[in-house]
């Protein structure tokens, strides 16, 4: 397998990158202009789109790993719930964050305020995506997924996911045959991905559950959205996949930042979501189902009417994807949780939400766990902050805070400087995750019409749909839907600390099973 994927010459590249790159705008493999040429008033129209980063070929990813983490997805998706509706563990781990994390106080503060008047929806859907890295302990010995982190909210690219696995089957029937080296058909497997409609499935699921509308209206599902969002037909595949026949259910795009403006509660005990169409004012919609790809970090809130927004959905009688409850239950201190050993405790803390009886794959779950350490002044936290500090030890670590959506994090040694900038006191909003060196792979990446060769490292994302009831005491009726939901290859050059194909330095990818 070392041929794999093979060497190509110049004139092979640039065959690729033709047929690739035409592919990818046929299909819908593409992002927004960059914002250079949007302030360049070169898209007035907002009319333009532009290829994805896309690997040329399929990376090697080791069927065992692969395997291992859609095996367990069904179980996460489980344990999410769970945390979802543990709202006195939930309120430990806001406490343990401190008061030094606004933004996690302040999204708190929504739920308390919910709470004291009382949710009037009890169903609540994730759609859910679990990050890993191959982590290899010597070149001998077994490989197996590492998790980097939970995604419980706006979990992204499962649209174009599924569209760069059908690229690549493209390329792997029509080109790579072609090659002077060619990939010897058979020689790797390409697994189906469903992402797109995986995850609409879950949108559906909770539509369906929502019941019927209220005085004979029209029932519909929002995508809420942020302003100015580049990775926007990510989100269309979904959209498609959600509209289409049989059910074709309305799916309408709203800005958050125009909640307030465009929404309101029904008069009554009810609190049905009430929506009109800026462009069809004479329609009002029952808002069924509030997809967020919006909201999971403060930029999104940049004024108290941000907060009035959120908390406005949040007692509505939508059902939210993901509620407030979910989205801290998918912060990073929650992993650490999770993940550090407690060795005060008589059973480990994932008892708490599964029980090893009914679950038989919590074993396998927890072989994804690596190690990630408190910051706060727990014996466990003490001994982190040594390493931390430890001017060779931070090298192999990376230092998280409560963030999400890409480029929050302080990689080895830039962590001791960063640490001392900030009060002790404040330490405990962070946690301190060892870093997963996957093996290295080489692959060749198309990027804005050039290729990059190189060494290339892979994060594998499995998606999964979940829709439980938040009341419900009868433990085996808890779970209305539970689904696996296709898969995510994200590569980045192994020069780049971070992934993120929207923040610009990574690419998509599909796996090639060996
Ligand atoms: P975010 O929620 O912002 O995406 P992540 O925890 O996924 O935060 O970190 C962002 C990126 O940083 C990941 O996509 C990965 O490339 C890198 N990263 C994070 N944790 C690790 C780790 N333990 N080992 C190696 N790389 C990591
Ligand atoms: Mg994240
Ligand atoms: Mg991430």
């Amino acid at each position: 397998m070392s041929s794999y994927p093979p060497e190509i010459s110049a004139s092979e590249g640039e065959r690729l990158t033709e047929v690739a790159k035409d592919w990818c705008i046929a299909h819908g493999l593409v992002v927004r202009p960059p914002p250079a040429v949007v302030a360049a008033g070169q898209d007035p129209g907002n009319i333009l789109a532009t290829a994805v980063p896309v690997t040329l070929f399929p990376s090697p990813f080791p069927k065992l790993c692969f395997d291992q983490g859609a095996h367990v997805q069904k179980t996460y998706n489980d344990l999410y719930a769970a945390i979802s509706r543990d709202e006195d563990f939930l309120a430990q781990i806001v406490k343990e964050i401190g008061d030094s994390d606004e933004f996690t106080q302040a999204l708190w503060k929504v739920h308390l305020r919910v709470k004291e008047e009382g949710y009037v929806q009890p169903l609540s859907l994730g759609l859910f995506r679990s990050d890993y890295m191959v982590h290899q302990e010597t070149p001998e010995s077994t490989p197996q997924v590492k998790q980097v982190e939970f995604n419980t909210i706006a979990s992204s690219f499962g649209g174009l996911s599924a569209q760069t696995s059908l690229l690549h089957r493209y390329l792997a029937a029509a080109e790579y045959g072609l090659l002077a080296n060619p990939v010897i058909k058979g020689a790797t497997t390409l697994p189906d991905n469903h992402s797109a409609k995986g995850l609409a499935q879950g949108i559906i699921q909770a539509f369906t559950a929502y019941g019927e509308a209220k005085a004979g209206r029209q029932k519909c599902v929002i995508f809420l959205t942020q302003d100015g969002e580049r990775n926007i037909f990510d989100q269309k595949h979904l959209e498609y996949e959600v509209s289409a026949p049989p059910q074709t259910i309305p799916v309408f795009r709203l800005p958050f930042s125009e909640v307030l403006q465009h929404t309101r509660l029904a008069e009554g005990d009810g609190r049905q979501l009430l929506y009109t169409p800026p462009q069809l004012s004479h329609l009002t919609f029952e808002v069924a189902v509030v997809y967020m790809r919006c909201g999971y970090g403060p930029g999104d809130y940049p004024s108290e009417s941000a907060w009035e927004a959120r908390y406005h959905l949040e007692r509505s009688a939508a059902i939210k994807c993901p509620t407030v409850l979910t989205q801290v239950a998918g912060t990073k201190k929650v992993q650490q949780v999770l993940a550090t050993p407690n060795t005060s405790a008589s059973a480990p803390i994932l008892h708490r939400f599964l029980s090893p009886a009914t679950h038989t794959t919590l074993k396998d779950l927890e072989a994804t766990f690596t190690n990630i350490y408190p910051l706060d002044t727990s014996a466990a936290g003490q001994e982190a902050r040594k390493l931390a500090l430890d001017p060779e030890q931070c090298k192999r670590y990376v230092l998280k805070p409560q963030r999400e959506g890409g480029g929050n994090n302080i990689y080895r040694s830039a962590i001791p400087e960063f640490l001392r900038s900030k009060p002790e006191e404040h330490w405990g909003a962070y946690i301190l995750m060892e870093l997963i060196t996957p093996p290295p792979v080489r692959n060749t990446i198309l990027r804005n019409g050039n290729l990059e060769s190189g060494g290339v490292i892979c994060e594998l994302g499995i998606y999964g749909t979940c829709l439980w009831d938040q009341n419900e005491k009868d433990e085996s009726k808890v779970l209305r839907w539970n689904d696996m939901a296709g898969y995510l290859l994200r590569t980045k050059g192994d020069q780049s600390e971070e992934g993120g194909v929207a923040a610009g330095f990574g690419c998509m990818d599909s796996v090639a099973l060996i």
